[in-house]
């Protein structure tokens, strides 16, 4: 079986459409709606095929005639109406004669089912037919195992299809039907239609109840729960019928025709490219953000080059237009753990259930006190104190401030500027800005209102050569002549990021260090894009073994998912601010966020397993073996990497928007800037996919994708 990872194949085949049929347990009735849904379908004038991913209790030579099948039913559900030339009314993908979970029945025949390769097939076999839509319908309910870590919803999820929910109508079934709608909604997967099917027994165990009262009940309050969990889907109460003829499928059908007609006019028609005159959903999408939405470090009246995201999941993106990218980002250096990763989706639908928010000031909780632990207990040694704030713009205002309070409250107060390397980046208030790279960093623009900073020579030796003392130079004469004036260093430990993408020796960390301490100055670390793993060492800080007084982190501090960072600093700072009745003067107003920072223990539980120093290097060695070949290529100044950090530095800088198309196209999602092409995936992604997104900017250099 080939992998879903091999990509190729996935990123061109058209958008799936279809409706996934799920049940809210077994035996609730699901084949026979699939099959009443599949009659009114085609009678609605809609070329569709019922599948099924996974049969169980069949064995693969009695699929058609085993009246066990489900594809059996199917064909009976057809009877009468004419068939289509072109199209079998069903197929079944896996079938294992076991009658039990699919997890159970596939171990017993030495195979193991996977959600990726599930979705291969489906998309395999969607794209060699001439169908306008599939109906998929699952097996047992929702939480069915697949395998031991996957269930039928999360196959659900990662295909992103409407669900038709099949419950029974029977005492205890309301409770099924309101889980599964529950499970279904927290995976973001939309409603399409509610079928309730009514038991045979519908009041068992609970003799004197009146049956018809009860049913109707149910049904009275599922549309009610619907209405208030803002789902419009139709709830289609399939009558029981004691023999399914010719008549009684025709009867079925009937009521799924209004859910089928609205379905059928969605889809575009088999083979059928785009109806003129019609926009697409992503076009569509993008043409609303244009009237109404600014986008980073863009116009607002001549457009930027907009692709509109739909789904995520592991490492990859799923566009509005069904379009799959494998994610070379990490949604700016965020997403490490990739999307949509169910531990921290777990823990924010629980703290959300518990407490979004509260302010801060006077309040304190768990997940702030249990994150500011778990922080320092990874951080550099010697760093004490946890200060939270809302993006890593605001926790670098929240560390110059800190060192100017500390300045001020030991009587320092002709300290009140900061000195800084040529090439960093460190956000775009203000604040941050000042510190900014003077050329790249829009200092000109803002010049009226930036306080001027200090600024030395872009720490020069490579990260990768024998160290030379001499790059510490220009830092010693700096700190010379100014000493006395500056509160603090600041800079990006080992990495400079978006100033350049530049890794440079350790050495020259142990040696400002020194430098600062002979100045009697402070030392900030913005670990805002290193923290976490990304250099290959749990912070940056750590390869030259340099603790700062100061640190900030953010951007992968919730592992992708929301907005915090931390703004952390050692006793001795926090002292000195606080001597004779001191206090801090920052507050944001979301301060702490208890959503943002229950996600940002989950994700200190992720990498406290420790998995990520595996990925990193394992992503370290795929990045070196897949850009070489770019190494030699004309146009090329240099090729670097470090951790799960690839560069491909030109010489010129290249043309973004033309770039960005091509790696669309080629179905990886890759946002170069200036003379820089960077890879920098979530730490899961899997080598093939590693190797895919080099290919990618190897083959843009081959083609000139970047000149144009
Ligand atoms: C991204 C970044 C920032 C700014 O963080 P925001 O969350 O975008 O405000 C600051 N410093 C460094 C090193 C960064 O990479």
């Amino acid at each position: 079986m080939t992998t879903c990872a091999d990509g190729s194949l996935i990123s061109n085949i058209r958008p799936l459409q279809g409706i996934f049929v799920a049940g809210s347990g077994t035996d609730v009735g699901k084949t026979v709606c699939t099959g009443a849904l599949l009659r009114a379908l085609q009678q609605a004038g809609c070329a569709v095929q019922a599948v099924k991913p996974v049969q169980t209790g069949v064995l693969a030579s009695e699929v058609a005639s085993s009246s066990l099948s489900d594809a059996a039913v199917y064909s009976k559900a057809l009877e009468g109406i004419r068939p289509l030339e072109h199209l079998h009314a069903s197929a079944v993908l896996h079938c294992f004669g076991l009658p039990a979970s699919p997890h159970l029945a596939a171990a017993k025949e030495n195979m193991r089912l996977d959600c990726q390769n599930l979705c291969h097939d489906i998309l395999t076999h969607w794209d060699a037919l001439q169908a306008s839509a599939l109906l998929l319908e699952g097996a047992g309910g929702l939480h069915v195992p697949l395998n031991e870590d996957e269930d039928m919803l999360d196959l659900m999820a990662i295909l992103g299809l409407p669900v038709l929910l099949v419950g029974g109508n029977y005492l205890g079934g309301l409770n099924h039907i309101l889980l599964s709608v529950a499970a279904l909604l927290h995976r973001g997967l939309s409603l399409v239609g509610l079928a309730l099917v009514p038991a045979p027994d519908p009041a068992k165990g609970c003799p004197g109840v009146d049956v018809a009262d009860m049913l109707a009940d149910n049904a009275r309050i599922l549309q009610k729960k619907l209405r208030v969990l803002g789902c419009d889907a139709p709830l289609i109460e399939v009558p029981r019928l004691e023999t399914l003829d010719q008549a009684g499928w025709e009867a079925l059908a009937c009521q799924f025709g209004p859910l089928a007609e609205r379905m059928a006019s969605n889809w575009p028609g088999a083979g059928q490219k785009k109806l003129t005159g019609h926009l697409s959903e992503e076009e569509s999408l993008v043409q609303r953000d244009r009237r109404t939405v600014w986008h980073p470090y863009a116009s607002a009246t001549s457009l930027p080059r907009l692709n509109a995201v739909k789904r995520t999941y592991n490492n990859r993106m799923v566009l509005a237009g069904g379009k799959e990218l494998v994610d070379g980002m990490s949604s700016w250096w965020a997403a490490i753990h990739g999307y949509n990763h169910p531990r921290l989706l777990d823990a924010l639908h629980a703290q959300a259930g518990r407490m979004p928010h509260v302010m801060f000031g006077g309040l304190t909780h768990e997940p702030a006190v249990a994150l500011a632990e778990r922080l320092l207990a990874v951080l550099p040694e010697g760093l004490e104190r946890v200060f939270f704030a809302d993006s890593g713009s605001v926790a670098v205002e929240v560390a110059l401030k800190m060192a100017l309070q500390y300045q001020q409250s030991r009587g320092e107060t002709q300290r009140t500027r900061f000195l800084t390397p040529r090439g960093g980046y460190h956000g775009d208030t203000i604040g941050a800005m000042s510190v900014c790279d003077p050329v790249t960093g829009m200092h000109s623009l803002f010049s009226a209102m930036l306080p001027e900073q200090l600024f030395m020579e872009r720490p020069s030796c490579r990260f990768d050569q024998p160290f030379d003392p001499a790059c510490l130079n220009d830092a010693r004469q700096m700190l010379t002549a100014h000493g006395k004036e500056i509160a603090a260093v600041i800079l990006e430990p080992i990495v400079q990021g978006a100033g350049g993408m530049w890794f440079y020796h350790p050495e020259y960390l142990r040696g400002l260090a020194q430098l600062c301490r002979e100045a009697d100055t402070l030392l900030i670390f913005d670990e805002i894009a290193t923290g976490f793993g990304r250099t290959g060492k749990m912070f940056a800080a750590e390869w030259a073994g340099v603790p700062p007084d100061i640190l900030c982190c953010g951007k992968a501090l919730t592992g992708g998912m929301l907005t915090l960072a931390a703004t952390v600093c050692t006793g001795r700072v926090a002292e000195g601010i606080c001597r004779d009745n001191g206090v801090f003067m920052h507050g944001p107003t979301f301060m702490a966020n208890a959503l943002a920072c229950a996600v940002a223990c989950a994700s200190l539980d992720l990498l406290a397993s420790g998995d990520w120093q595996k990925q990193v290097h394992g992503l370290e060695l795929a990045l070196h073996e897949g850009l070489a070949p770019c190494r030699d290529m004309p146009g090329v100044a240099d090729v670097r990497i470090l951790g799960a950090i690839g560069v491909v530095e030109m010489l010129e800088p290249v043309n973004t928007r033309s770039l960005q198309k091509f790696f669309v196209d080629m179905g990886v999602w890759l946002r170069p800037f200036n003379r820089l092409i960077y890879i920098m995936p979530p730490y899961v992604t899997p080598k093939e996919d590693a190797l895919r997104l080099c290919a990618a900017v190897e083959e843009a250099l081959r083609q000139g994708a970047h000149l144009s």
